[in-house]
């Protein structure tokens, strides 16, 4: 007897998994730190590696077996190494990006920040969480805000940018042992630069979480803190459109410090499977087509949010320089999530979310959160944002007209249909 497939041994899950396909398939998904897998990195992180524990680092593990294992973890970080070392100024770092592909998401990645330069108590700074920040960043409900004293900064009552004025000053008075520059709902580029000369001030620690724009910096679409920051975070499943994991990049003198922060300090056995998939990813990030994905991601959502604009919506801070904006419904007299889950009726995926100083709780907030790298790794451009513009005006105004919303996923659907997703078992 050949051994069971999926579809004969768990007929449950895998009609579940072919209903996900679909759905993935035939919305247009703007969750901003979703993306589409390519079918390699899903083949790698599917495979056999799943199967082996390699606790340790390459060449220096505790079990045997790791003549294979080892040589997938170098590659990806060799890749990894490529992928962001180009076009960036390594003089402060010694030359040299020491990376850790083994976090098993951002959030550990972010832990391992923690437990390397951290004890419980001391002082730490975020962007707060209502202005844009992580969770993991030092907000109330998350270990890190609980384990820490917390000092949050925000935007500007005005612009909705980061008010470095604001950081310094906090800076100065709270003295942080840790400084974080990194957002999960900020259109706007961070300026690294800025964070280095805050943290020097102060002597902290600049960790620069890259988790939602790591694809953009890779390419250098974005600015790269590699080489400014003392540490640098992400996850790599976002615009990077690898597998879902975390890694770390540093310098050398803070190298071994991290690295037992995340084995043995947080985690036990790497998750092998994902590491392929990594390297996998970093190979594709490193093709030109990647540049011009990650240059398409944020042409995109630029002309996304005009077209939002030219409809009336308020796009904060009047616009985008990277994948995501953020939309304040509170002129247009509803709250984001009746909009989102109307959205999802028709075929349009994305979140609620607060917007800087809203006034209506978190369950319930005044925006939604849009991002392009899904639909440009379809590879849709300006045509279909406008529709896209065009369906979110419609939607928002009419919320509850089933029948309306019924008529734009049919819409919707035949779109998605002329722009295959990479990665999906069609
Ligand atoms: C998504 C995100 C994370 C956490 O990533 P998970 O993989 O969900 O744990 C951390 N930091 C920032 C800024 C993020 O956007």
């Amino acid at each position: 007897m050949p051994e069971p497939t999926l579809t004969q041994a768990d007929p449950e899950i895998a009609a579940l998994i072919a209903k996900e396909n679909q759905r993935e398939h035939d919305s247009m998904r703007l969750i901003a730190s979703e993306n589409y897998a390519s079918r390699a990195v899903m083949e790698a992180s599917g495979s056999c590696l799943t199967n082996k524990y390699s606790e340790g680092y390459a060449r220096k593990r505790y079990y045997e077996g790791q003549e294979i294992v080892d040589q997938v973890e170098e590659l990806a970080i060799s890749r990894l190494r490529e992928a962001f070392g180009r076009g960036v100024d390594l003089s402060a770092w010694g030359g040299e990006i020491h990376v850790n592909v083994q976090p098993y998401s951002g959030s550990p990645a972010n832990l391992a920040v923690y437990l390397a330069f951290c004890k419980p108590g001391d002082t730490i700074m975020g962007l707060g969480l209502p202005a844009g920040g992580h969770l993991t960043h030092g907000h109330a409900v998350s270990i890190t805000g609980k384990y820490f004293k917390s000092v949050p900064y925000g935007v500007g009552k005005e612009t909705h940018r980061i008010d470095l004025d604001e950081v310094r000053a906090l800076a100065k008075e709270h003295q942080p042992k840790v400084l974080w520059c990194g957002t999960t709902a900020y259109p706007r580029t961070l300026d690294f630069k800025a964070f280095r000369a805050i943290a020097d001030e102060v002597g902290a620690i600049l960790a620069c979480d890259i988790a939602h724009i790591s694809g953009l910096v890779s390419a250098g679409v974005h600015p790269s803190p590699i080489g400014i920051a003392d540490v640098v975070t992400s996850t790599t499943h976002k615009t990077f459109r690898g597998p879902r994991g975390g890694m770390i990049f540093c310098k050398k003198e803070h190298a071994s410090a991290l690295d037992r922060a995340v084995f043995p300090g947080l985690q036990g056995g790497p998750h092998n499977h994902t590491t392929a998939g990594i390297a996998v990813a970093a190979k594709e990030a490193l093709a030109p087509s990647f540049t011009e994905y990650a240059k398409a991601v944020v042409a995109n959502a630029k002309v996304l949010a005009s077209e939002l604009v030219a409809r009336d919506f308020v796009v904060t801070t009047g616009g985008t320089d990277n994948h995501l904006m953020l939309l304040d419904l509170t002129n247009r007299g509803v709250g984001g999530k009746p909009v989102a889950q109307a959205l999802d009726k028709a075929g349009i995926v994305l979140n609620y979310n607060a917007v800087p100083f809203d006034t209506r709780k978190p369950f319930d907030p005044s925006g939604l959160r849009l991002g392009t790298p899904a639909l440009t790794s379809r590879g849709m451009g300006a045509a279909e944002m406008k529709m896209v513009a065009a369906w979110i005006d419609d939607v928002s105004k009419n919320p509850t007209d089933e029948p309306k919303l019924a008529k734009i996923a049919g819409e919707v659907k035949e779109v998605c249909a002329k722009f295959p997703a990479p990665g999906l078992l069609l």
